[in-house]
């Protein structure tokens, strides 16, 4: 089965084009700057294990549906195609931020699917209805070819409800239906499972925390298999500090900054989101960067660095808790891959947890899954590169058999 898994934002669309048979990627590639003067694609296509075929264009990319045909002539052109007919593709699996607690597992799309992912859209309006518009796009440019929508949120809905729910008048959980839902599902549960393949047991065997630390960082308890608990909330500015997301602050803090600054709520939501995390300590919210800072002494940026590990080692503690005992700690997605000090930084001073990290077989950077525990830790710590978009290509398999 080929599965063509699709990635819509507001003004960008990621794609992935995979042959499950061998779970190769056969194309991937990126839309960038939709609707503005000029966008980009950027495509990739690996005809086979030791070929790679890049191309890239810069042209006015008007719409998401202008942008798919692009990609859609590329994939079956002759200049960087790797298949003759857009029929070949078997499935296309669509990334959908917010499911709600309307979707506890991926389905596939038909119109009640379109209205209910619709009526999750004041919960993500900056991402379902791009999610939506990249299906629609997909409808019509691929008639007859199942789509499956794949939740951020399902992998998290097996959480209970004292877990979900916040402590605020019960009244606004049913009528404007705030609780938590947790996002970065489809990798959770990717490293999740994959840990456990890692260590020969079945995922319902074990108890993990996964550290899911990229431009956007959260964490999940998961026991057995089945998420109890996550960082991100009812939106993704939830939970540990990010590059530029604040996390958990003092829900106080939000009135209070907006009559001391003047503010509006929206105001004080977008500073949140955007001017805070690493960012708004040290002005920089690429690890990369701080990095570099504190290599050059900048203390602001050592600051930064060292809040952020603060946050992350605070709710390994708290999810040790939530779980009882744990099996092994997962750390994902570019920083958690990556970043070999900020990972050392986290793992300090956790045996009284039974975590030991071995700090020889931390360092550097994981392409692969490596173990970077000692022998003797109780706990095993591992560096898994996550796959989401594998993830949803195998939820679209397993769901069309
Ligand atoms: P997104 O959430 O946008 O998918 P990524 O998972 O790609 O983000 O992670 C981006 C983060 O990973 C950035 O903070 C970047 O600095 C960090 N990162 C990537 N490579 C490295 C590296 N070699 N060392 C440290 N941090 C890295």
């Amino acid at each position: 089965m080929k599965v063509l898994v699709i990635n819509a934002g507001s003004s960008s669309l990621k794609y992935q084009l995979l042959d499950m048979e061998n779970e190769a990627v056969m194309a991937n590639g990126i839309v960038e700057r939709i609707g503005e003067t000029v966008g980009k694609l950027t495509h990739k296509a690996f005809p086979d294990t030791d070929n790679e075929k890049k191309v890239v264009k810069e042209e006015e990319i008007k719409d998401h549906k202008i942008g798919m045909h692009m990609v859609l002539d590329l994939i079956t052109g002759s200049e960087a195609g790797v298949i003759s007919d857009p029929k070949e593709i078997d499935a296309i699996g669509h990334r959908v931020v917010q499911g709600g607690e309307a979707f506890t597992s991926a389905c596939v799309v038909d119109g009640p699917v379109k209205v209910a992912i619709a009526d999750n859209n004041p919960l993500a309006p900056l991402h379902n209805p791009a999610n939506l518009m990249g299906i629609e796009v997909a409808e019509e440019l691929f008639p007859g070819t199942p789509n499956v929508a794949v939740f951020d949120t399902e992998f998290h809905s097996t959480m209970p409800k004292e877990a979900f729910l916040y402590a605020l008048p019960y009244d606004y959980y049913k009528e404007l239906r705030i609780r938590r839902y947790g996002f970065h599902g489809t990798s959770h549960k990717y490293v999740s499972r994959k840990v456990a393949e890692c260590m020969g047991k079945k995922a319902d065997e074990i108890n993990v925390i996964t550290v899911h630390l990229g431009n956007g960082c959260s964490m999940a308890a998961v026991e057995k298999g089945k998420c109890q608990d996550t960082s991100m909330g009812m939106t993704p500015l939830a939970g540990v500090m990010m590059g530029t997301r604040s996390g958990d602050i003092d829900p106080a803090i939000v009135a209070y900054i907006a009559e001391n600054k003047g503010m509006s709520a929206t105001e004080v939501d977008s500073v949140l989101n955007k001017q805070s995390g690493l960012k708004g300590v040290c002005g920089l919210n690429d690890m990369r960067d701080i990095h570099s800072a504190v290599e050059n002494g900048d203390e602001m940026a050592k600051l930064a660095l060292d809040m952020f590990a603060y946050d992350v080692k605070k709710y390994i503690g708290a999810y040790t808790a939530v779980l009882g005992s744990i099996d092994a700690i997962v750390f994902t997605a570019g920083i958690g891959e990556n970043d070999d000090i900020t990972r050392a930084l986290i793992c300090e001073n956790l045996s009284g947890l039974g975590i030991d990290m071995d700090f020889d077989k931390n360092n550097g950077r994981k392409g692969e899954p490596t173990a970077v525990h000692t022998d003797a830790s109780k706990v095993q710590v591992w560096v898994i590169p996550t796959n989401e978009e594998l993830q949803i290509a195998q939820e679209a398999v397993e769901l069309l058999k």
